[in-house]
């Protein structure tokens, strides 16, 4: 049996210990919370890099994403070429009552289309105001902190590799189309050309008045 009071003492100690120790308690809303940058807040949507392939719908354990879409047909890249179809986005909505924030969705998106913004205020009064359509995931989006350098070491990625092929022959063609052009208009302003010599003193470059 302890000694009588002894419990009393100790809650006591207790309390003059955690009294002298600075509060953790924030005032938030007054005083905003300091989260780590990669919080798992909420669910962006980037959606230019959706091709509503639907895995993120099927995998999601709660089934709280609804996607509507339709097809259009686009024409062939080149002449002789066949037409495609492609799925056009027309809804794209998460039920964040139902989220259970596992990140799964985020997880097998092959497009890179989902990612995790570090944005937590979004209480609603209602429940069913929790559904977020595309234009408030697409807000968070770019609240989505910029991925980690790459490590200096590393083999450069195809992607970027093919995307500067593309520049390149893009601004070839461009100076091309520019040279093109200029040849063109000096051409135009030979002796014969509004603003040549021949012009301005009215003769056709034989002698002859014009
Ligand atoms: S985080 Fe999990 S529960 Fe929430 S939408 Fe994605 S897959 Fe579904
Ligand atoms: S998995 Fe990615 S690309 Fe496919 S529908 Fe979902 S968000 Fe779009």
């Amino acid at each position: 049996m302890g000694i009588p009071g002894s419990g009393l003492a100790k809650g006591l100690a207790v309390t003059l210990r955690t009294m002298t120790r600075k509060s953790h308690t924030a005032q938030y809303p007054d005083a905003q919370p300091e989260l780590p940058p990669r919080t798992r807040g909420v669910i962006g949507l980037f959606e230019e890099n959706c091709t509503v392939c639907m895995l993120c719908a099927r995998e999601c354990p709660d089934w709280c994403i609804y996607i509507d879409s339709h097809k259009e047909t686009v024409p062939p890249a080149a002449p002789g070429g066949r037409e495609r179809s492609r799925n056009v986005l027309d809804r794209f909505a998460i039920d964040f009552a139902l989220c259970m924030y596992c990140g799964i969705c985020i997880e097998v998106c092959p497009f890179d289309a989902l990612f995790w913004s570090p944005e937590f205020e979004y209480a609603e009064e209602d429940i069913r105001d929790l559904t977020h359509e595309r234009d408030k995931l697409r807000e968070w989006m770019w609240t989505v902190p910029a991925p980690p350098a790459l490590d200096p070491r590393a083999e450069e990625p195809k992607e970027i590799g093919a995307a500067r092929k593309t520049a390149d022959k893009l601004a070839a063609a461009e100076a091309a189309a520019a040279a093109e052009s200029e040849r063109t208009s000096d051409a135009s302003d030979g002796p014969n050309g509004p603003d040549g010599p021949n012009e301005r003193n009215g003769t056709d470059g034989n002698g002859a008045a014009t």
